[in-house]
């Protein structure tokens, strides 16, 4: 099973199309070391979110291939990707069901302390409180609508919960104010320590702390390197 990254996530070759002959990532290739942070940017539209549906599996490429420690992705348990591959970003899955079990989806058998705990480091607690039944409530299809700020809050509650090998961060924190948004950048940072990262930005300024990164445009990999050679 999937305990820790040790070596490496690669892409190899990897190309995926939604929908048949309309193809979004095109022949991409790139490898993650282990305890690095790696950075993909790229402008809105360019495929940077459909690579991470492809590394958690909510998507499988539709050529090449994913690995994970050499290992493809396809061959690695579910369960095991669930627990192991943390997602931070507005557009989490989050499934019909309440506040709590959301929180702990990767862990389902955490304590409501530790659900609170967490959801309290990730200034999630306040605006969890405040629903009808807080943390009972439930959210998703028929449910509680949530914001694109408080998905990201519960997806860094799930995250801290979680302790995940691979913290991929998905940026968008543009519909936050100022003073959540710093809050939010102090829990994230928190979050990263002992991970391998992925994270995701429109500019190259926000990956200050990226070991290297990738500039993908319009489903290509356009250049790859250091702050230094891009
Ligand atoms: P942003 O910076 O705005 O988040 P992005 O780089 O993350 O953009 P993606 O979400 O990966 O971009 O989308 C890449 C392309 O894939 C877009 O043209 C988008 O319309 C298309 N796309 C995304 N999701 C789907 C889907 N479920 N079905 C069909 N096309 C999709
Ligand atoms: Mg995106």
């Amino acid at each position: 099973p999937l305990e820790e990254i040790r070596e490496s996530v690669e892409l190899k070759e990897v190309s995926f199309e939604y929908e048949v002959g309309r193809p979004i990532i095109k022949d991409i290739s790139l490898r993650v070391k282990a305890g690095q942070m790696f950075g993909i940017v790229g402008k809105t539209g360019a495929g940077k979110s459909t690579i991470i549906h492809l590394i958690s599996r909510l998507y499988d490429p539709t050529n090449g291939e994913i690995l994970i420690d050499g290992v493809n992705v396809k061959e690695i348990k579910n369960h095991d990707l669930r627990k192991h591959v943390g997602i931070v970003s507005q557009e989490t899955y989050l499934f019909v069901g309440t506040i709590a079990d959301n929180i702990r989806y990767a862990n389902p058998d955490s304590t409501m302390d530790q659900v609170i705990e967490a959801a309290k480091a990730a200034y999630a607690h306040e605006f969890i409180i405040k629903l009808p039944d807080a943390y009972d409530t439930i959210i998703g299809a028929g449910g509680v609508g949530l914001s694109g700020g408080e998905r990201q809050r519960l997806s860094i509650a799930r995250a801290i919960l979680q302790k995940p090998s691979l913290l991929i961060l998905d940026e968008a924190t543009s519909a936050m104010d100022t003073q959540t948004e710093r809050k939010i950048q102090e829990a994230i940072d928190e979050l990263k320590e002992g991970c391998t990262i992925i994270a995701i930005a429109h500019r190259l300024s926000t990956l200050r702390d990226a070991d290297q990164l990738a500039v993908i445009e319009d489903g290509k990999l356009l250049e790859q390197g250091t702050h230094e050679e891009l």
